[in-house]
């Protein structure tokens, strides 16, 4: 893929990248690994300063880098304002919270026969971060904020339709106060990785994006025996029950389905409804859906704007046709649009089968496909008819069904009576072919670290 910004409002390719030389990704990587070895010497104290100082420009520039987001990807630009909002956030969450999230463990010397003991978290060193541009400042920021707080430093391989974003990042570190070298952007192809992750100098990675990029960066580091975490994709269930309170659920599942322009992993994309509220459910859903207003991302009365990529309004296309054609029944939307830029309207697909692809695989646009089950075995039985496990959602007031939704959904996160989201405090991740590893709270910064041992006779 050619890394270049390419407006996907218009299609028109504005600036184009020539990937790094292998002589300048050796330089970076030396220059990362001589940094970490003062770096990982700096106290709390010190890293939350440059932290705090890099949130606080984000926010001063968030209306310039909000725009810049738009052009290369096409998200909204109030959803732009909104990521970089909950980026200042957790900037500063991790600017005051690392030291005691990191805190050393003390047992009971006694009774391993010592002194004193305890573990103590270190960083593990340079770690390469992989990004997909859906959340192209966000999903940057919730490993680096955690990652630089606790010494490590960070190479980005940020996705090819994304690098004036991708430069920005360490731009912005690097006014904030962070040494040279704590964070670089390299902007290389994907075809590069391979020899940064093989490096001896790289001690561990981070992916968010596909289960095929995922695979292949989790094998390569199996091979080198270095730790990942893995963020990968997600065809998350929204179950509602005839308890439900039925409008906020309409609500929440339009929001979900649309926010980011049907581009999320956590988005709600498998609606499985009672039967008993299934016709008052799909109606109001449909109503909504249709009515959203699709266009320009920069004009802030827009709900939905462009796909990121031609190929992804291919692949969402394609995903489409095949239930079509396979006997699903289309309650609005569904076909590509005329017209320049890469826009896709709205969809809700019934009359889903287990051999329509949409069944087993994400759709990464803004297509529902909506499901009338009998019950909540059923309902269950649906939601986990997924190899993906990252959220998943569910509508009852009924305290026993909530029990079983919260303990048989088969996913990293399970959010009942309102919208999956991420935050700052709560463990983000998945299970089954969503991933692995844990980012955000305590669990996230810890992942890369080395919980050494410490016992002292
Ligand atoms: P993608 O193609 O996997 O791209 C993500 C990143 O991986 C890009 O930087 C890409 O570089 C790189 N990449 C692609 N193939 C690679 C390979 N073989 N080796 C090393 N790097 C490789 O993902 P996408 O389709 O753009 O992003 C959407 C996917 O990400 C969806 O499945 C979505 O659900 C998932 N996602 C998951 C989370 C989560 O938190 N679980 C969050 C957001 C998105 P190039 O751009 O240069 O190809």
């Amino acid at each position: 893929m050619v890394i270049a910004t390419t407006n996907p409002a218009t299609g028109e390719t504005l600036k184009t990248f020539q990937p790094a030389a292998d002589t300048e990704v050796e330089i970076a990587i030396g220059r990362a690994y001589s940094r970490w070895k003062s770096y990982r010497t700096t106290d709390f104290t010190q890293r939350s300063t440059w932290m705090r100082a890099s949130s606080d420009l984000l926010d001063t520039e968030t209306a310039d880098v909000a725009r810049l987001m738009t052009t290369e990807m096409g998200k909204t630009v109030d959803a732009a304002r909104a990521e970089i909002s909950k980026c200042v956030r957790a900037l500063n969450y991790y600017a005051d919270h690392a030291e005691q999230l990191l805190a050393d463990e003390l047992v009971d010397a006694q009774s391993v026969g010592a002194d004193r003991a305890y573990a103590r978290y270190e960083p593990l060193g340079p770690t390469l971060a992989v990004m997909p541009w859906n959340f192209p400042l966000w999903q940057v920021i919730r490993f680096a904020a955690p990652a630089l707080m606790a010494a490590n430093v960070v190479l980005l391989k940020h996705a090819s339709n994304v690098p004036q974003t991708a430069m920005y990042l360490e731009d912005l570190f690097r006014r904030g106060g962070f040494p040279d070298g704590c964070f670089q952007t390299l902007l290389i192809t994907s075809a590069q990785v391979e020899s940064v992750l093989r490096d001896p100098r790289i001690a561990a990675a981070t992916l968010t994006g596909s289960e095929l990029a995922g695979r292949s960066v989790a094998a390569i580091c199996g091979d080198e025996v270095k730790r990942t975490v893995l963020e990968l994709g997600g065809s998350d269930p929204f179950v509602v029950m005839p308890s439900a309170e039925l409008d906020r659920a309409v609500d929440a599942a339009v929001t979900s389905r649309v926010q980011n322009n049907g581009q999320t992993c956590i988005a709600a994309k498998r609606f499985i409804v009672h039967t008993d509220v299934y016709d008052a459910f799909t109606n109001a859903f449909v109503t909504k859906m249709r009515a959203l207003r699709v266009g320009d991302p920069l004009n802030s009365d827009t709900q939905v704007g462009p796909l990121a990529t031609e190929q992804n309004r291919l692949d969402v296309d394609a995903l489409v046709t095949d239930a079509i054609e396979r006997g699903a029944q289309v309650l609005c939307g569904g076909g590509l649009p005329d017209g320049r830029g890469w826009f896709y309207p709205p969809t809700v697909l019934a009359n889903i089968t287990p051999q329509m692809r949409v069944y087993a695989e994400e759709a990464f646009g803004p297509v529902a496909a909506v499901y009338r089950v009998r019950d909540i075995d059923e309902a269950i039985e649906v939601a986990n008819a997924t190899p993906f496990g990252l959220g998943s959602n569910a509508w009852t007031t009924a305290a026993s069904e909530q029990k079983r939704f919260i303990h048989e959904l088969e996913a990293g996160q399970v959010f009942i009576n309102g919208m999956t989201g991420s935050y700052n405090e709560l463990p983000f991740g998945g299970t089954k072919r969503s991933g692995y590893g844990r980012e955000l709270s305590g669990h996230g910064i810890r992942e890369f670290c080395n919980l050494k041992t410490v016992w002292i006779g």
